[in-house]
């Protein structure tokens, strides 16, 4: 009774680009304004709404790399200030702390939560400590207020990363509103997209408006203001910023996504919890079920492989998968195994064996919502399928 295949490759985290979105690129493209401006506007509104934030604390940007890399920078990071993240996350959020001139220092994560350890992490502040970036990995939210409480008694900054997690709560409350910012992604593979792009929210007004002069080549003025309807204004250069703004091209494509965040989080939690039940007696290793009192992004659904149990191992199994045409990710492999970090921080992978394990035999399934119930039963067929094998 296994399902057919639907004759197509499944391809990794499709995004799903309904009309709306393409009919507001074709209006963008048609108005001659490609660049930031009227509808990156809207967008940052609009998200602001959907996060409960008030308008003046959100910057568009190109990247949530770009965001974590000024909010670093507005935190006041300084060369050899050592910044506390999580040895499972992508290479992102450490390169930003050493773009900043920060020295990363990763934490193992919860083998149950996957998160950040915090008893581990308060271990690991020294004088140096400036920082500690939480990821809200998959889009399970980290502990807040234990974290939040360690921040505190050691003022720290707190920058998350909410990459994973534009719809997840902690306690009734969004994550990304905790730390002093949140940053978050709009890669196409993210629940959210505009092809390349991200977000910052920042605690302060202050910090805001700072990051909006970094992220435009320390400008103090942008460009829609420079050259809009409201007469010729002279800019003043007064930092060596970086070219990290969004395009209205890739706002017009936000606008509609986020207008439909909500229908295709439900979406993907009917997936997941498909998942959840279909993989319960195979001998694979399935996610933890969301935590009470907490609203899980459901962005990845992560199984683990063990070659012992499974009869196969973990990259035995993608090749299976992705020659069945389903396209698998890993996120991700521990940093301590990258060997750019290894050659200049000397981390070694036996010192996060939570995170190492888990690198070595997680796959992510396909979770989008554009898939349709026959793509989902021949994911879950093909999995079954190749692990009894
Ligand atoms: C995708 C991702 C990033 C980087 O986002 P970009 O928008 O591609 O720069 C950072 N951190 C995590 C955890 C991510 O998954």
């Amino acid at each position: 009774m296994a399902s057919d295949s639907p004759g197509k490759f499944i391809v990794f985290g499709a995004p799903d680009i309904q009309r709306s979105e393409i009919d507001e690129v074709i209006d963008s493209l048609q108005s001659g304004w490609l660049g930031t401006g009227p509808k990156v506007q809207r967008f940052e509104n609009n998200f602001a709404a959907y996060r409960g934030v008030p308008n003046d604390r959100v910057a568009a940007l190109n990247s949530c790399t770009a965001a974590l890399h000024v909010s670093m920078l507005a935190a006041g990071i300084t060369p050899g200030d050592e910044v506390i993240t999580t040895a499972m996350t992508f290479c992102a959020t450490v390169n930003a702390v050493i773009h900043a001139g920060g020295v990363p220092v990763p934490v193992d994560i919860e083998p149950d939560s996957l998160n950040i350890d915090p008893e581990q992490l308060e271990s690991k502040i020294t004088p140096r400590t400036r920082a500690i970036i939480p990821v809200h990995f998959a889009g399970r939210p980290c502990d807040m207020d234990r974290l939040c409480q360690i921040a505190d008694k050691h003022e720290l900054i707190v920058i998350e990363d909410c990459a994973h997690a534009i719809e997840t709560e902690w306690r009734g409350r969004p994550v990304g509103t905790f730390g002093d910012f949140g940053c978050f992604s709009f890669y196409v593979t993210k629940n959210v997209t505009t092809g390349e792009g991200g977000m910052v929210i920042a605690r302060s007004v202050e910090a805001i408006e700072r990051i909006k002069i970094l992220s435009l080549h320390g400008m103090t003025k942008d460009a829609w203001h420079r050259f809009g309807d409201q007469g010729y204004k002279h800019y003043q250069v007064v930092d060596a910023g970086f070219k990290y703004n969004m395009m209205d091209l890739q706002a017009a494509i936000g606008i509609h996504q986020l207008s439909r965040v909500e229908p295709a989080w439900e979406r993907r939690r009917e997936i997941w919890a498909r998942y959840q039940e279909a993989f319960a007696d195979a001998p694979v290793g399935t996610p933890s079920d969301p935590a009470a009192d907490t609203r899980h992004g459901h962005h990845l659904y992560t199984l683990t492989i063990d070659a012992d149990t499974c009869g196969l191992t973990r990259d035995e199994f993608l090749v299976r998968m992705q020659e069945s045409g389903i396209g698998v990710g890993v996120h991700y492999q521990c940093l301590a195994v990258q060997p750019y970090y290894i050659e200049q921080f000397d981390w070694r992978r036996d010192d996060y064996p939570v995170a190492s394990l888990f690198g070595d035999t997680t796959v992510s399934l396909p979770l989008t919502s554009r898939l349709t119930e026959s793509e989902v039963n021949y994911i879950i067929d093909s999995t079954r399928a190749i692990v009894a094998s």
